[in-house]
């Protein structure tokens, strides 16, 4: 059938930001503007509920990046893009299920596994993933409910982002994240948490953190918790004075950074918890006893004048109980795609899935982090589709390959295969419930609060599905 006679149907996998704003460019593209194409797009996730890294992966105290939900809603709410939530590519469908419903299919599916690190001691009781743990606090379906915080002394490696957030709810007070919409075990499990003092630890120094401005600053909000430094960690070379003269961000940090470290000279330090910034180490061994993390043995290292590091030799051991390395993420390799083992992303050329000789695999394309590797914020994530979207668009004409195009012959296939796929109706029915929920249950003020998440994946689908 030609391009002229039916609409071009596009599948994608993963309904998180990247998935959403690619779906969303195609319809908002000139050719399906113009009409000179039309599109008839469905959007799948693995989870009952939509927005991938927003609602799993973003801090339950960010707000406002929490609200990029609002403009992804809005795009589903329009009716254009179908939902289909339960349902997973590699176990639910394969890539032949696919492509005899779709002539194009864009793999949306992130980064959501912590990256190794090879030290000793790594696999010790005590020892996390941050990401793991962010999929804990936010209440993700597929992890258990409780998770051990037992620990008074935590080190947290990392001087990215991720490390920021997971140091902030460990530190803060569980009362004070009552306001978000933390799961009731979430709120139970950090209530119970013993915690004095957090350790974040950067390899390199103060000008070379991965932190931005904004996030650095809020480390300071915590109520009763105090940020200590280190005088002998505020080491600067040609590279580092280079990067603070020529990156603003790198120049604000080191202010909101040397204000501190001049505040905590000059006050007191009364709180009850401390987070503490650490730079110039890098993890050397995670100490244990019985199979349990006792400490933490970190390198010093000095700075090599071009914004790397080299090791001292001199080791430095922290008492810590638990240790969450927070030094990236790491895309999963998925079933008949190929994938780049050392970058953990999709082989792809500007969003076009290649094969092992470099050759574009027809109507395979990738978006996202699963595309270029788990860096940039949220908002970088729409150029990127906007790149694979131009060249999906430009493959048009070879695309019409499916054999079943009718959209709504698709939905009886699920429904033939047994799949419990949830919609974007039932992602209204859910949304109420958790916001009933939320008005039903108070904050440490006694006002109610604005969204308590289900967590139980059985939950969620039966609430979606209504039944
Ligand atoms: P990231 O920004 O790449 O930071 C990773 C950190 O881990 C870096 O400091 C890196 O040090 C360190 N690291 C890597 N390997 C290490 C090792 N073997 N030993 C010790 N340290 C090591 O990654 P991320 O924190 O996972 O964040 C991912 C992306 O999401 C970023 O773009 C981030 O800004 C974004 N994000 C944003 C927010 C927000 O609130 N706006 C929240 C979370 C995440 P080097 O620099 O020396 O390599």
């Amino acid at each position: 059938m030609s391009e002229a006679t039916r609409p071009l149907r596009v599948a994608v996998i993963g309904a998180g930001p990247a998935g959403i704003y690619a779906a969303d460019l195609i319809t908002k593209s000139e050719e399906v503007r113009s009409g000179a194409v039309e599109v008839s797009i469905d959007i799948f996730d693995r989870y009952p509920a939509p927005f991938g890294l927003i609602r799993y992966g973003v801090a339950p105290d960010h707000p406002r990046i929490k609200g990029i939900i609002t403009a992804l809603h809005k795009v589903l709410d329009r009716g254009d893009i179908r939902f289909f939530g339960n349902v997973e590519y590699g176990k639910d469908l394969n890539l032949a299920d696919l492509r005899e419903h779709y002539d194009a299919i864009i793999f949306a599916t992130g980064a959501i596994h912590d990256a190794p690190l090879p030290i000793k001691g790594i696999d010790l009781d005590g020892s996390y993933g941050a990401a793991d743990f962010v999929s804990w606090y936010d209440g993700h379906p597929d992890y258990p409910r409780t998770w051990p915080l037992n620990a008074k002394e935590i080190a947290v490696l990392g001087n990215g982002n991720v490390a920021l957030d997971i140091a902030r709810v460990l530190s803060k007070h569980a009362d004070d994240l009552l306001v978000t919409e933390i799961p009731e075990n979430v709120y139970e499990g950090l209530k119970s948490s013993p915690v004095t003092d957090v350790h974040v630890f950067g390899r390199r120094g103060p000008a070379q953190i991965k932190f931005t401005p904004l996030e650095l600053r809020e480390l300071s909000h915590s109520r009763d918790v105090d940020i200590v430094l280190y005088e002998e960690d505020f080491e600067f070379d040609e590279a580092s004075d280079e990067a603070i003269q020529t990156n603003n961000q790198v120049k604000t940090m080191m202010k909101t950074l040397t204000t501190w470290l001049t505040d905590q000279e000059e006050g007191e330090q009364t709180a009850s918890r401390r987070l503490h910034l650490h730079f110039l180490q890098s993890p050397h061994e995670i100490l244990g006893e019985d199979g349990k993390v006792v400490g933490i043995r970190m390198e010093r290292n000095k700075l090599d004048g071009k914004g790397g590091i080299e090791g001292t030799g001199e080791f430095v051991d922290y008492p810590v109980q638990a240790v969450y390395r927070a030094i990236g993420y790491f895309g999963s390799e998925l079933p008949e795609v190929g994938y780049d083992a050392d970058k953990g992303v999709i082989t792809n050329v500007e969003g076009r899935v290649v094969d092992e000789n470099g050759e574009h695999v027809p109507g395979l394309y990738a978006t996202g982090w699963i595309k270029r590797g788990p860096v940039g914020l949220i908002g970088s994530t729409k150029g990127d589709a906007l790149e694979t979207i131009t060249h999906l668009l430009e493959d048009r004409e070879n695309l019409y390959t499916a054999a079943e195009p009718d959209a709504e012959t698709f939905s009886d296939y699920l429904d033939s295969k047994g799949i419990r796929y949830t919609t974007w109706e039932g992602w209204h029915r859910l949304d109420d419930h958790e916001k009933a929920l939320g008005a039903a249950s108070q904050d440490a003020k006694g006002e109610s609060r604005e969204r308590v998440k289900v967590v139980d994946r059985d939950e969620m689908i039966r609430i979606s599905r209504g039944e």
